[in-house]
């Protein structure tokens, strides 16, 4: 049986646009010129003294859930160690996701550099 299907089937409805004017077309902010300045962070910047480690022998939720980590990361605003993103848990970023702790210390021996979430920066 064949079902002939006609292109136009239907009625076609005609879209009546209503065209809103806008009449105060001047309070919305004109773009940025050239993009962000170099990104200076407040976080890193921030003379508030550090979390001393939590005193967990690794990731903190790794260990709770006995999983595994690659590197850890101390959160310089409470404390909390977390696995960093090479590990399967990436819990350093689910515990700034959680808490909007900014910074990341590393907790590699050796290793000092810090990490800010929000301003994506390192320092
Ligand atoms: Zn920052
Ligand atoms: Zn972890
Ligand atoms: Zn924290």
């Amino acid at each position: 049986m064949l079902a002939s299907v006609h292109p136009h089937n239907g009625p076609i409805k005609t879209v009546h646009r209503k065209v809103i004017k806008s009449e105060s077309g001047s309070s919305h902010t004109i773009g940025w010129k050239g993009g962000r300045e170099m990104a200076k962070c407040e976080h890193l910047a921030s003379d508030i003294p550090e979390a001393p480690p939590s005193g967990a022998e690794g990731c903190e939720e790794c260990l709770k859930l006995g999983g595994r980590w690659v590197h850890l990361r101390k959160c310089t605003a409470c404390g909390h160690i977390g696995c960093c993103d090479s590990s399967p848990g990436r819990h350093a970023t689910a515990h700034y996701h959680a808490t909007a702790h900014p910074v990341i210390r590393s907790f590699e021996p050796g290793e000092e550099w810090r990490w800010c979430y929000v301003d994506e920066v390192a320092g």
